[in-house]
C-alpha cells in the first residue's frame, strides 16, 4: 500500500488537490450542516464533542505512525514538522472539543465521517512526503528563507486561530446557548478570524515544507473555510441589525 503510494505520489496528491476545488464550488451551494448551520436531513446526530474527536483523531495518530514507518525520519527538521503537526492536531483532537460551550443539538455523524475521511487522506500524504518521498530535509533547511517565512506564518496563524476561538468561547457563560457579536483582535476587521488564522497557518506549512501535499492542504483549508466564512458573515448580518458594517467576512479590508 505504502509502496503504491510512493510510486504514484504526485498523481495522488494532484487528484487530491483537484477534489478540493470541486468541494470549494459545492460548499457555496451547500453549507456544511453543523454549528449555526445545522439542519435536519443529514442522518443520525452524535454529541458535538464526540464528533470533533472522531473527526480529528486520525490525523495525529496517522502522522505519528508514518513518522515511525518512514525511512527519512531522522534529523531536527523531521522532528520540528512532527512537533508542529502534533501541537495542532493533538490540541484539536484532545483539548479543543472539551473547551467548546456546546448547544447540545449535536453534529450529524455524516459530518464527522467526512472530516475523518479528510484527515485519513491528508495526514498520510503530508507525513509520507516529509518522512519518505522527500528523502529527508537536512539541518540546513532550518535556515532556509522558505522554512523561516513559513514557520512565522504557521505560528502567527495558530495564535490568531486560538485567540479567535477563545473570544467565541467567552461569549457564552456556562449553560448559555445563544449567539452574540464577537469583538476584539481581528474581529474588528473580519467575521471569522479563526478561519483566517487556520488558512494562514496551513499556507505557512506549505511554504515551510515546500511540498505539494502542503500546498494541497492549504488549498483544502481555503476550500472548506472560505465558503463557510461567507455563510457565517451573511448569517451575522441577517441576525444582528447592529452588526459592524465595515467588517468583512474573511480577509481584512478585502473580502
Ligand atoms: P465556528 O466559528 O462556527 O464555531 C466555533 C465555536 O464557537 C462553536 O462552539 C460555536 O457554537 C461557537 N460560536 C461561534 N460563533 C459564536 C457566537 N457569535 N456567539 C457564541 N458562540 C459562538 O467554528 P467551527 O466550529 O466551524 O470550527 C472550529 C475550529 O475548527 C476553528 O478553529 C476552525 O478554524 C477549525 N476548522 C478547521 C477546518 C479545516 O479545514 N482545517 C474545518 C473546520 C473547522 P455553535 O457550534 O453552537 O455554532
Amino acid at each position: 500500500m505504502l509502496d503504491l503510494l510512493t510510486a504514484h505520489f504526485h498523481l495522488v496528491v494532484t487528484a487530491w488537490a483537484a477534489t478540493a476545488l470541486l468541494t470549494f464550488a459545492a460548499l457555496f451551494f451547500v453549507t456544511a450542516p453543523y454549528g449555526r448551520h445545522a439542519r435536519s436531513g443529514w442522518g443520525p446526530v452524535i454529541p458535538e464533542r464526540l464528533g470533533w474527536m472522531l473527526m480529528e483523531l486520525p490525523s495525529p495518530v496517522l502522522f505519528a505512525l508514518l513518522f515511525a514507518l518512514g525511512t527519512a525520519n531522522e534529523g531536527a527538521v523531521a522532528w520540528v514538522f512532527l512537533t508542529a503537526w502534533i501541537v495542532h492536531y493533538g490540541y484539536r483532537a484532545f483539548a479543543f472539543p472539551f473547551t467548546l460551550r456546546v448547544r447540545g443539538t449535536g453534529m450529524p455523524a455524516s459530518i464527522a465521517v467526512f472530516g475523518a475521511f479528510f484527515n485519513v487522506i491528508n495526514a498520510p500524504l503530508n507525513a509520507w512526503w516529509i518522512f519518505e518521498v522527500s528523502g529527508g530535509y537536512d539541518a540546513g533547511w532550518l535556515a532556509d528563507p522558505r522554512f523561516v517565512v513559513g514557520s512565522v506564518l504557521f505560528v502567527w496563524g495558530l495564535v490568531v486561530n486560538r485567540h479567535a476561538d477563545a473570544v467565541l468561547r467567552s461569549l457564552r457563560k456556562p449553560g448559555e446557548t445563544g449567539y452574540k457579536i464577537p469583538h476584539g483582535g481581528l474581529y474588528r476587521y473580519i467575521s471569522c478570524p479563526n478561519y483566517f488564522g487556520e488558512i494562514v497557518q496551513w499556507i505557512g506549512w506549505a511554504i515551510a515544507t515546500w511540498s505539494l501535499p502542503g500546498l494541497a492542504f492549504a488549498v483544502w483549508t481555503f476550500a472548506n473555510l472560505a465558503p463557510r466564512a461567507i455563510a457565517h458573515h451573511r448569517w451575522y448580518r441577517e441576525k444582528f441589525a447592529d452588526y459592524p458594517p465595515e467588517r468583512r467576512a474573511l480577509i481584512p479590508g478585502v473580502w
